[in-house]
């Protein structure tokens, strides 16, 4: 007998049917003999209009009331899974996250979770009670609700198997499991079997949005054995694992694309000490995260600066940048939202050479232009045109011998 969690994403619970179809995968378990905990988000497309609600009633709306309302998508589907499941005979209870009490901290919109109280599920699970347990929310310091950031029932599935320290994590969704890169985009991408906490980390954090990146993180911190599988398909999914446990690795596994990009170039800016805590100082105190950062080599004491930003942040970076502008010193403003970064990521990268050199050569054989470029010890990532995503990710991911054989 194993204590095991069960996350089921947006479209695999996106109509009664669907539902249905969890029950089921939720019955098989129970049936096994296994103590079952279920995370579920919002049927698919939910949260997106009570996102648009908010935005409908207030440009500047108060993230308390925004966690309300967009909150509210789960609850519908908890309690539709605990109905059917007991209509099968299984004994089966929703939770919202203030019941269970899911703790996060008090960043509304963008919480984190702090701490999982699981003496009631463990008791009822004991018992042989479904828990079938809202994602995406939980219960502020202040006694209000919270959410935790797009995609985060992903990373409420991975802290209440953290908490529950159940022997699986299976999170369920809408592909098979971790490919080398989106499957929707690049139709030769391949099914990886397993996939270290580290690569997938990158993946996620870089746009690969099939695991939300927090939830990633909590797996590897507590060791958690997480599994990216089918809810529509009964075949193996992706295991996420140490890298001791891949025996074949990959110089390059996975490629990762975000669009959730915007560029910013300021031109003639006063080449002087001091000029980059000018300018991104003001940025970091209104919560904007610069990503990629060049600047060109300076003519005659100016200077040429390109940075990245969230595209959700651009309209708010403007602002900021020219209350600034005086002081910052720069002659010109430009901006894009037409951008996407592209990532090669891969563990091989530590011990292989070239391989960056082989993104630009296959990039520029293609006419593709590179804007940005930034790199860490287990990935490289470039700015590009948004037009040229689709032919730069297949390419690349023939170049990198990827392509499903
Ligand atoms: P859910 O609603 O189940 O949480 P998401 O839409 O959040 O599902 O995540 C699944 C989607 O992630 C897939 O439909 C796929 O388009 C996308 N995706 C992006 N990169 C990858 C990748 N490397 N492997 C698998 N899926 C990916
Ligand atoms: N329903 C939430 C969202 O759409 C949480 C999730 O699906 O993980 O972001
Ligand atoms: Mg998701």
């Amino acid at each position: 007998m194993a204590r095991i969690v069960q996350k089921f994403g947006g479209t695999s619970v996106a109509n009664m049917d669907r539902i249905r179809n969890v029950a089921c995968l939720v019955k098989k378990e129970v049936d096994a003999g296994n103590q079952v905990a279920v995370v579920l988000s919002a049927m698919s497309g939910v949260t997106n209009q009570l996102v648009a609600y908010c935005q409908d009633a207030a440009q500047l709306y108060d993230p308390c009331e925004y966690d309300a309302v967009v909150s509210t998508g789960e609850q519908v589907t908890v309690g539709l899974l605990a109905i059917l499941l007991q209509s099968m005979g299984i004994p089966a209870r929703s939770w919202a996250g203030w019941q269970v009490p899911i703790h996060t901290d008090d960043a509304h919109s963008r919480a984190r979770i702090v701490n999982i109280e699981t003496d009631q599920i463990l008791s009822r699970m004991a018992a042989g009670e479904v828990s079938v347990v809202a994602g995406f929310q939980g219960i502020g310091p202040d006694g209000r609700v919270t959410t935790l950031g797009r995609g985060g029932s992903d990373t409420s599935a991975v802290a209440l198997a953290a908490a529950l320290d159940a022997d699986r994590c299976d999170i369920y969704t809408d592909v098979d499991g971790v490919y080398t890169t989106d499957p929707r985009i690049v139709p030769k991408a391949r099914k990886l079997p397993r996939v270290t906490y580290e690569e997938m980390l990158e993946m996620a954090s870089l746009g690969a949005k099939v695991l939300q990146t927090r939830s990633v993180e909590m797996a590897m911190k507590y060791r958690v054995n997480l599994q990216v599988r089918s809810s529509f398909e009964d075949i193996p999914g992706t295991l996420v694992c140490d890298e001791e446990d891949i025996v074949e690795k990959e110089v390059v596994s996975g490629i990762a694309y975000s669009r959730d990009e915007a560029k910013v170039t300021l031109q003639g800016v006063k080449d002087h000490p001091g000029v980059a805590a000018t300018i991104f100082g003001p940025l970091a105190e209104n919560n904007i995260n610069v990503d990629m950062i060049v600047q060109n080599v300076s003519e005659q004491g100016h200077t040429d600066l390109t940075f990245t930003l969230p595209r959700t942040d651009l309209p708010r970076a403007l602002d900021v940048l020219e209350k600034i502008r005086t002081v910052a010193g720069y002659r010109n403003l430009t901006h894009s939202d037409t951008v996407v970064k592209v990532s090669i990521i891969g563990v091989g990268m530590r011990t292989h050479a070239g391989v960056a050199q082989k993104m630009f050569s296959t990039l520029a054989e293609r006419g593709i232009n590179i804007l940005v470029i930034s790199t860490s010890e287990i990935k490289v990532s470039v700015l590009i045109e948004e037009e040229y995503t689709e032919l730069a990710l297949r390419a690349l991911h023939t170049a990198y011998g990827l392509d499903v054989h």
